[in-house]
């Protein structure tokens, strides 16, 4: 692809290189700057800070402003940080909640169509046009993937099926209906569909339209959008999103797929040690820290989002100087710790899913066992393997054990376990249970 093959839905802006980018955010953030000024939230949190405002000359200059958190937004209430009289408000969304009590954000129409016309930037990137069907499989209400994307789409001009999320049998008699050529699932979901499409014997390369996929709202691995393009028969792209940043169209692949541009005309990131809050160089894995720029109802200034990832260095091949961050490694969160070392969900799905005869699901169950902790994990098997030979599922679990010894360094329990007999959840999978008798409060 090439800047001739019109893959810009908003050239003006994608094609800015790294020194207007800076000279458009320092631009923006002055502004941003000034609008908070009208929220008592941030009046008090600029004065406790010291932070004038008014002072700030460069984008560095934003550093000497303490970054804030889930925590800082429950902390206060939520109009508090309104820069507009509520009367401008047209809309509410929450984050999910996966991490405690969901944080609130509200929305003006200039904002809500500023986020429509992001998302559209980030469809219109890898292809989708007005002729396509996108059927939106996210969560619609307070979640944000599903009205979020569904206005992006809607703004490009394609036809929408806003299926919502679940419902699986009717999701695939919709795409066959009307020749969905565009989904928009949670990756954990997609796999998931596919036992679906089996047990009606559908094969969605052969009997349906699809040609692309938007995976995104939790942490996955290549080998899972592997499995995904294989199995749909589509291009399938991550992304990325948080509803503090208004939700999906934050970050997201172009048809290089080697990484996410994040759209810096709407954002100013950083990338801190999650510790010292320094910013680590390029290719250093680091917090993701978002300033929201295109915001004008409830901006949000330095924010940690607990994702951990890193950038890329160099403008991409695509011709877009806006940087790109690598595949989420999860969040700082979803780290847990088993005999003393670290360990993310991520780096089991790496492992398992790269396993032939490993099936669509997994969970990681934290127990005590005596007096010790130990990590069991529950694998699914392929349909096949289940239904075969004993000696050949024996195997199996032998290697996955190994595999995953040589990732994590501790010699997890392994069951496998009879494909779709895991909990699935519409929404973001639950990667871990945590069961342990002791670590709690420690
Ligand atoms: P919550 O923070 O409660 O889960 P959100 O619905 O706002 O609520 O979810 C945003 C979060 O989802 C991000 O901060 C990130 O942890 C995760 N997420 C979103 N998109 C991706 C993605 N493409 N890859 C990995 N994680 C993602
Ligand atoms: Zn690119």
């Amino acid at each position: 692809m090439s800047r001739e093959d019109g893959y810009f839905w908003d050239p003006r802006v994608e094609l800015l290189d790294r020194e207007e980018i800076r000279a458009l955010q320092l631009r923006k953030l002055r502004d941003v700057l000034d609008r908070c000024t009208r929220s008592p939230f941030y009046r008090r949190w600029f004065k406790e800070a010291g932070f004038r405002p008014e002072k700030v000359r460069s984008l560095e200059d934003l550093r000497a402003l303490p970054p804030m958190d889930k925590d800082t937004l429950r902390g206060a209430a939520p109009r508090d940080f309104l820069t507009v009289p509520l009367d401008e408000i047209v809309r509410v969304h929450s984050s999910s909640g996966t991490t405690g009590q969901a944080t609130i954000i509200f929305h003006t129409m200039k904002d809500i169509q500023a986020w429509a016309d992001l998302g559209a930037r980030c469809m219109y990137m890898t292809g989708v046009r007005r002729s396509d069907v996108f059927q939106n499989m996210m969560g619609y209400g307070l979640f944000t993937g599903g009205l979020g994307f569904h206005y992006a789409a809607e703004r490009l001009g394609a036809m929408v099926i806003p299926a919502g999320s679940g419902n699986s049998k009717r999701q695939i008699q919709l795409m066959r209906e009307f020749g969905t050529t565009v989904i928009h699932v949670i990756p954990s979901y997609a796999l998931y569909l596919l036992e679906v499409f089996r047990e009606m014997g559908v094969d969605p390369r052969a009997d349906t339209e699809l040609r692309i996929a938007f995976i995104g709202a939790e942490p996955h691995t290549e080998d899972l959008r592997r499995r995904v393009e294989e199995a749909y028969g589509v291009d399938a792209y991550n992304s990325y999103g948080l509803s503090e940043m208004s939700g999906p169209g934050v970050a997201f692949e172009c048809p290089r797929k080697e990484g996410m541009h994040v759209w810096e005309d709407a954002f100013i990131l950083e990338v801190l040690d999650p510790r010292t809050l320094e910013p680590v160089g390029e290719g250093e894995e680091g917090e993701l820290v978002f300033t929201s720029l295109h915001r004008e109802g409830m901006p949000l200034l330095r924010y940690r989002t607990r994702d951990l990832a890193f950038t890329y260095p160099d403008v991409c091949a695509c011709g877009r100087a806006h940087r790109r961050i690598s595949r989420i490694k999860g969040r700082t969160d979803d780290m847990f710790i088993i005999k003393g070392v670290n360990i993310f969900p991520m780096q089991v799905e790496k492992v398992l899913l790269g396993i032939l005869g490993v099936g669509s699901n997994y969970r990681i169950i934290l127990e005590t066992v005596g007096l010790r902790d130990e990590m069991r994990v529950l694998v699914e098997v392929s349909d096949k393997l289940w239904h075969g030979d004993v000696r050949e599922l024996n195997r199996l679990r032998e290697k996955i054990i190994n595999e995953l010894k040589q990732e994590i360094l501790v010699t997890p329990l392994v069951t496998l376990v009879e494909p779709g007999s895991l909990a699935r959840e519409e929404g973001k999978a639950v990667r871990v249970v945590d069961r342990r008798e002791y670590v709690k409060g420690v």
